[in-house]
């Protein structure tokens, strides 16, 4: 596809068609209620939910795409002024409400840029998903595939998210005489909070924000913002800190639980070194371009299960990303001719190809190395499945430097300033 025609989560070039894959804050970088370069597509549901994140925008430049829907958009190509017809079919990425995958297809091949995804291949919403891409795609091979490798790493093994559902059950249920403060970002894990009030019959609180958009998404039935009417609270998860706790706890006691994929982690240079001091640093450094970061592993192969963090204080591994298993399955299902991680500086920055590139014809890119990616450090490592094993520390105690791995040869590329969105380029398809 030619530069300048198409940007995913990317807001700060020009490009003719703009689109959204859901509303974290990680992938609205850039957008603001002055924005008006173009035409922007999202979800039914993201559109509900737009005006309350950008008030003041121009709702004029949105276009809703319904899911599984094909969509044509007639694009003009900047260099010789002919019309270039574009497919765009939005998928449900089983990620937060509203988020999407967006596949595209025209006279340049097949492309999938998954956003954020959760691949529980056998849900019922993923086997829809599923037929929707092979009615689209129709016996073709997909040609190009920008994928969410945020926990694409063999470290990385979630359980379904109703299993994790009930160990959050099973915990509250286990501290009748406690308040409960669950840590969450501002959209996601609604389901993880239906679960828990279906199962224990209670409403559960959140903040005055939360519940403007759990009624944007229809479900203020179970949410309150009066803290007399439940025990249990949703509260943002920057405000779920040991410190914060132990002042709760001496008012009365208190457990907390933050639901998470993210593995323990701790900046290297922060100014505080001791492991889980403040979870919140923990949460918010994994994506920090200025800081590598540490994963310890012992915690990673642990986190099946809930853990307890602090005296009061559970992780259990609810993901709305894909775990290394589930990406594998996507891969083997989409096959795709080419494929690249989309995040860049989280701690698996890995290109996709460097673990899968027995799942697609990518065989070569895998062994370059993107410089531009920052470094982590694994500590003890285990032994890994892939292509390249060769390359991953194992069986070491200290610190080994892992590199992200790019590709500098390829017919299709994108160009990326931040970690996240993809301004979809046609590269030299000689190399
Ligand atoms: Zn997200």
């Amino acid at each position: 596809m030619e530069k300048g025609l198409i940007s995913v989560d990317r807001w700060d070039e020009q490009s003719q068609a703009y689109f959204l894959t859901h509303l974290h804050a990680d992938h609205t970088q850039g957008l603001s209620h002055r924005w008006k370069r173009g035409p922007l597509f999202c979800s039914p549901i993201t559109s509900r939910l737009f005006p309350a994140k950008f008030p003041g925008f121009n709702l004029s430049l949105i276009r809703v795409l319904e899911i599984g829907s094909p969509h044509l958009i007639s694009l003009v190509s900047p260099s010789s002024g002919t019309e270039i017809a574009v497919r765009v079919t939005a998928i449900d990425a089983l990620h937060c409400p509203g988020a999407v995958m967006y596949l595209f297809c025209g006279e340049f091949g097949s492309m999938l840029y998954t956003g954020d995804f959760r691949w529980e291949a056998d849900s019922d919403k993923a086997l829809i998903g599923k037929s929707q891409i092979l009615s689209v795609l129709q016996g073709n091979e997909l040609d190009f595939l920008y994928l969410d490798n945020t926990y694409c790493n063999p470290l990385f093994s979630f359980p379904p998210r109703d299993v994790v559902a009930q160990q959050v059950v099973d915990i509250i249920a286990s501290h009748p005489d406690y308040d409960i403060i669950i840590g969450l970002d501002t959209l996601g894990k609604e389901e993880l909070l239906l679960h828990i009030s279906r199962a224990l019959k209670t409403k559960i609180w959140v903040w005055p924000e939360r519940l403007q958009t759990m009624h944007l998404l229809e479900l203020s039935d179970v949410f309150t913002t009066n803290t007399a009417l439940t025990r249990v609270r949703a509260v943002p998860r920057y405000c779920l800190t040991i410190k914060n706790l132990k002042g709760l706890n001496s008012v009365h006691p208190t457990i907390g639980i933050v639901p998470s994929g993210l593995p323990w982690v701790r900046p290297v240079e922060g100014k505080d070194s001791s492991v889980g001091s403040d979870l919140s640093v923990c949460c918010t450094s994994k994506r920090s371009r200025k800081n590598r970061v540490v994963v310890d592993v012992s915690q990673v192969v642990a986190s099946k299960f809930p853990k307890l963090l602090h005296e009061r204080l559970y992780s259990v591994p609810y993901s709305d990303h894909s775990c290394f298993s589930e990406l594998q399955e996507f891969i083997k299902f989409i096959k795709p001719a080419k494929m690249r991680g989309i995040v860049s500086s989280s701690i698996c920055y890995v290109n996709p190809s460097y673990y899968f590139c027995d799942l697609c014809e990518d065989s070569q890119d895998h062994q370059q190395v993107d410089q531009s990616s920052e470094s982590v450090e694994v500590i003890q490592s285990e032994s890994v499945s892939g292509c390249n094993k060769s390359n991953i520390a194992r069986g070491r105690k200290s610190s080994d430097k892992v590199s992200g791995l790019g590709v500098r040869k390829r017919r299709v590329s994108i160009s990326r300033r931040e970690r996240i969105g993809a301004r979809i380029a046609e590269m030299d398809s000689t190399s």
